[in-house]
């Protein structure tokens, strides 16, 4: 059977003045992976997603989602996007974990629908699906950030995207709690199908979790499966992250 790739880009070069940002960017995500796209800070992860997300227009080659030309892609309903920042709820926010989820739905069939019967039970099976069930009727501003980063991923999977990009979803998530976030994201992948691409400056919160690994720096330095990845050796890597190798993997 032939590979179905959710995302292709292809000779995808991008520039905001003189100087690219992205230069001749050859990225393919099967169906079902779990995607580590890892990059120094400034090395253009935030510019590529934003070309993913049809944001920015890449000045060169072309980008296809689930097999359609990025241009005449309609069905964004099949994408879920969790950005770092969505995680600053203050603990006077007035809004339940089940709340916050459901909002989830209403983004997307609008705001002046009623629930039915399966849209509370798709709310409740996607804070399940990140551990979440106990928390469901307390305040999102009582929660730890690693807590609220669970709850906007099932905000992003209540509607049943088929592909899932977070970007930096670790920041905040104690570092006892990474593990589990891992295995949670892991589950959402196997169980569910969702293919993800998790993006992250800390090439040290790439697990084994991850089927492949993309590291950029202006280009792709490297992209293949994991085993692949691992087989480089530390040497390679600290070539790519140059000095700060050292530092990153101690930041978390
Ligand atoms: P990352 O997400 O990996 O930190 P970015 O994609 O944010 O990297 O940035 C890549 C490069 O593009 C950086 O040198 C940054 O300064 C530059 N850049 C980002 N956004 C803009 C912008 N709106 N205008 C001009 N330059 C930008």
């Amino acid at each position: 059977m032939e590979t179905e790739y959710v995302l292709e880009m292809e000779h995808v070069s991008f520039r905001y003045e003189k100087e690219n940002v992205l230069e001749d960017i050859h990225l393919a995500v099967p169906k079902g992976a779990f995607l580590g796209l890892v990059g120094p800070n400034g090395s253009g992860k935030s510019t590529l997603l934003k070309c993913v997300l049809g944001l920015l227009k890449p000045q060169q080659g072309h980008i296809s989602l689930f097999g359609t030309p990025i241009e005449s892609f309609k069905e964004w309903y099949r994408i879920g996007f969790v950005s770092q920042k969505a995680n600053s709820f203050n603990s006077g926010f007035p809004a339940t974990v089940y709340e916050v989820v459901a909002s989830g739905l209403t983004a997307k069939r609008g705001m002046f629908r009623f629930f039915t019967k399966n849209d509370k039970q798709a709310v409740l099976e996607a804070i399940e699906a990140v551990g979440m069930s106990a928390f469901a009727k307390r305040n999102i501003g009582e929660l730890s950030g690693g807590q609220q980063q669970r709850v906007f991923i099932a905000r992003a999977i209540v509607s049943k995207p088929e592909l899932l990009i977070l970007d930096e979803p670790t920041v905040g998530v104690d570092i006892h709690h990474v593990q589990n976030f891992y295995n949670m994201l892991d589950e959402l992948n196997q169980r569910l199908g969702i293919t993800l691409i998790l993006v992250t400056h800390d090439v040290g919160t790439i697990t084994e979790k991850v089927t492949h690994v993309a590291c950029l720096n202006k280009h792709l330095y490297f992209h293949g499966k994991a085993e692949e990845f691992e087989k480089l050796g530390e040497d390679a890597l600290s070539q790519f992250y140059g000095h700060s190798l050292h530092v990153l993997s101690h930041q978390h």
